[in-house]
């Protein structure tokens, strides 16, 4: 069975953190897509072909890195009229993060660590370097956000426009590689304490339009402390 579910940073990746095999890049990216909200419990995935366009790897691939996921519980394959492959529902994939949580206890104090340094420091460059366009995007994601009230899609948009617009690719993306690596339970979030959720992005995107470098590197910090609580981990 393939480690890159279990442990990143062991075999299945590179040194640089980056996957190796073309099935383990694969799950790797589906299964960020699960754990960031932007495929939910319950959700019917697009089919193999779409996924093998969008990831620029083939059916094949595709499928395998399925059966991946499917092993470890996170998807299920289903046939006839509602055929295709879904995520499982709400329960099942509660004890999936159970799982993960047990497996990755050692290590995930240090992936929310690194992903609150680097993210408190690309809030704040936005804070100087953000566009108008960029904080037009934020304030609509974040709309988005509001309406989408039972979902976490539209949350990583925002975070992937908020490393866009720190202007340094490189910050970005480090961003990303973390971000991707945490398991974040809509269900949990949802549970949570919603009005702190949005008030934390909304003094993201505030102290950006003020050009507030330090507020906006606090508002990320709150933010993480949200973060944090749902994992039920202390800092
Ligand atoms: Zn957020």
């Amino acid at each position: 069975v393939n480690a890159v579910l279990t442990n990143p940073n062991q075999s299945g990746e590179s040194e640089s953190g980056g996957p190796t095999r073309a099935s383990d890049n694969t799950v790797y990216l589906l299964r960020s897509r699960i754990f960031t909200g932007q495929y939910e419990a319950g959700e019917k995935l697009p089919t193999e072909r779409q996924l093998a366009d969008q990831l620029g790897t083939s059916r094949i691939t595709v499928r395998a890195a399925l059966k991946e996921l499917e092993a470890f519980g996170f998807v299920l394959a289903r046939i006839g009229s509602r055929g295709g492959w879904w995520v499982v529902d709400p329960g099942s994939l509660a004890t999936c993060w159970r799982n993960w949580m047990h497996s990755n206890s050692h290590q995930i104090e240090a992936m929310l660590e690194c992903g609150e340094t680097i993210e408190s420091e690309i809030a704040a460059f936005a804070a100087s370097r953000a566009t108008a366009d960029d904080i037009q995007t934020l304030e609509t994601l974040l709309a988005h956000m509001k309406a989408a009230a039972s979902s976490l899609g539209p949350h990583f948009a925002f975070h992937q426009a908020l490393a866009k617009a720190c202007g340094n690719r490189y910050l970005g993306q480090s961003m990303l590689i973390v971000a991707n690596q945490i398991f974040l339970p809509s269900d949990r979030v949802m549970a949570g304490d919603m009005e702190e959720f949005y008030a934390g992005h909304e003094a993201i995107v505030a102290a950006i339009g003020d050009r507030d470098p330090e507020r906006a590197r606090e508002a990320l910090k709150r933010h993480h402390r949200f973060s944090r609580h749902v994992m039920e981990v202390e800092a």
